[in-house]
C-alpha cells in the first residue's frame, strides 16, 4: 500500500506541493479538494499531470464507503474499505444539534473487553491519522457536506479500537481535524473513550486539546472489573481515579465515565452504591447504557427497569448521570457487531 495524502497537514501539502515543481496556490487547491472528501484523481481544478505524479507517491483513495446501513430511527452505519482491503465501521447518528459521527481507530482492538466485538479477532492494525480523518471527509460529502457547511457536527472516538494504544496517530489526526481551514472541527465537539490506559492519560494531560475525555470503567472493583476488562490487570480503578484528577487539575474539564448495564455483573444496587462512594464530590459525569448484546458473547442486558433504578440511585446519591438511549440496535449498533457480522457472512459464503 503506498501512503495516503491525508496523513499531511496543510504545510506539508505545501511541502510537497513545491517539492513536485508546482505553485504554492496548487497547495491551496489540493488541500481544499482533499478536506471535500474527494480522491486524488475527483479533484477537477489541478492538472492531470500533477494528479499523475501525485499517484505515484499516494494512494488515490484512503478509503471507501463499502456499504450504508439505515436504521429506522435516522442512525446510518457505514462499513468502510481500507486502500490494504481491511474493513472498518463507523456511525452517523442525529440530534438536534447536529450530527455525531462515531469513528474507528484501528482495525480491530487487543484490548479483549468481554462484552465487545471490536475485539473479536485481535488487532489488526492501526489506523493512520489520515485514514480517521478519511472516514470524516467521507461520510461529510455524502452527507452533502462542504468544509464551509459541514454535516458531521460532532465526533466521538468511540467506534472500534482503543484510541490511546493508537496514541500518536490519534494525536495527530485530532491537530489535522481542528486545523483552521480544513474540517475544522472543535476539540470541544469531539469525546474521546479510552478503556484506562493510565499513563496515555497522564500523556494527554499535557497535550492541551480540550476535548471531552472519556474512560469506560464499568464497574466498581478492580476484582470484578478484571474479569470483563483485561487491561485492568495493568492500571487499577484508583489509578485511574488519580489520572482523572490530575486531568481536572491541569485542565479545569470535567470528565466522563462510561458504565455499561450488564446483568448479574455490574447492574445491582449494591454497584450503584459503590459506585456512588467512589465518584462521590469528583467532577465527573456517568453515562450509562445497557448492554449492546452481542451475539458471540453471552453476557445480557439489563433490564430496562433494574437501568432506570440503577440511574435514580446514582443521582439521588449525587452523581451527574443520564442513562442514554440505545440508538441504531436494530442495524448492529455496538462496536465492532458489522464488521465481526460481515467478515462472518464472508465466512459462511466461502
Ligand atoms: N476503546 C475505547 C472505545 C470503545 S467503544 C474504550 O474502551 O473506551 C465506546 C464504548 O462502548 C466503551 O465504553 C465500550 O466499553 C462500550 N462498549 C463496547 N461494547 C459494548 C456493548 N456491547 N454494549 C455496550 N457498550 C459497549
Amino acid at each position: 500500500m503506498k501512503r495516503i495524502i491525508q496523513d499531511l497537514n496543510y504545510n506539508q501539502i505545501e511541502e510537497l506541493v513545491l517539492s513536485l515543481g508546482e505553485k504554492r496556490f496548487r497547495a491551496k487547491q489540493l488541500y481544499n479538494g482533499i478536506m471535500q472528501g474527494k480522491n486524488i484523481s475527483q479533484i477537477s481544478d489541478i492538472s492531470k499531470a500533477f494528479k499523475e505524479k501525485l499517484l505515484e507517491q499516494f494512494e488515490d483513495s484512503a478509503i471507501e464507503i463499502e456499504q450504508t446501513f439505515l436504521s429506522s430511527d435516522g442512525t446510518e452505519k457505514y462499513l468502510f474499505r481500507l486502500a490494504d482491503g481491511n474493513l472498518i465501521e463507523g456511525v452517523l447518528m442525529r440530534y438536534k444539534y447536529g450530527n455525531t459521527q462515531c469513528i474507528s481507530t484501528q482495525v480491530g482492538c487487543r484490548m479483549g473487553c468481554k462484552f465487545c466485538a471490536s475485539t473479536l479477532g485481535g488487532l489488526i492494525r492501526n489506523l493512520t491519522s489520515g485514514e480517521i480523518l478519511s472516514q470524516i471527509l467521507k461520510v461529510n460529502a455524502l452527507q452533502g457536506g462542504t468544509v464551509q457547511k459541514r454535516q458531521v457536527t460532532n465526533l466521538v472516538l468511540m467506534g472500534s479500537g482503543e484510541p490511546f494504544d493508537n496514541y500518536n496517530e490519534v494525536i495527530t489526526f485530532l491537530k489535522n481535524v481542528s486545523a483552521e481551514g480544513g474540517i475544522n472541527i472543535s476539540p470541544r465537539n469531539i469525546s474521546l473513550s479510552t478503556c484506562g490506559l493510565v499513563d496515555k492519560i497522564n500523556d494527554f494531560i499535557n497535550e492541551d486539546i480540550p476535548l471531552n475525555l472519556t474512560i469506560s470503567l464499568h464497574n466498581t472493583t478492580d476484582e470484578e472489573r478484571r474479569r470483563t476488562m483485561p487491561i485492568a490487570n495493568k492500571w487499577s480503578i484508583a489509578q485511574i481515579l488519580q489520572a482523572c484528577e490530575n486531568y481536572f487539575k491541569k485542565t479545569g474539564r470535567r470528565y466522563i465515565f462510561e458504565y455499561s448495564l450488564i446483568h448479574g455483573e455490574n447492574a445491582d444496587k449494591k454497584h450503584a452504591n459503590e459506585l456512588i462512594a467512589l465518584l462521590k464530590g469528583k467532577p465527573c459525569h456517568v453515562n450509562l447504557i445497557r448492554l449492546n448484546e452481542v451475539k458471540e458473547r453471552s453476557l445480557a442486558a439489563a433490564d430496562e427497569k433494574s437501568a432506570q433504578a440503577f440511574l435514580a440511585t446514582l443521582q439521588k446519591g449525587g452523581i451527574s448521570a443520564t442513562l442514554r438511549r440505545q440508538i441504531g440496535s436494530d442495524i448492529g449498533g455496538a462496536c465492532g457487531q458489522l464488521r465481526a457480522g460481515y467478515l462472518n457472512s464472508k465466512k459462511t459464503e466461502e
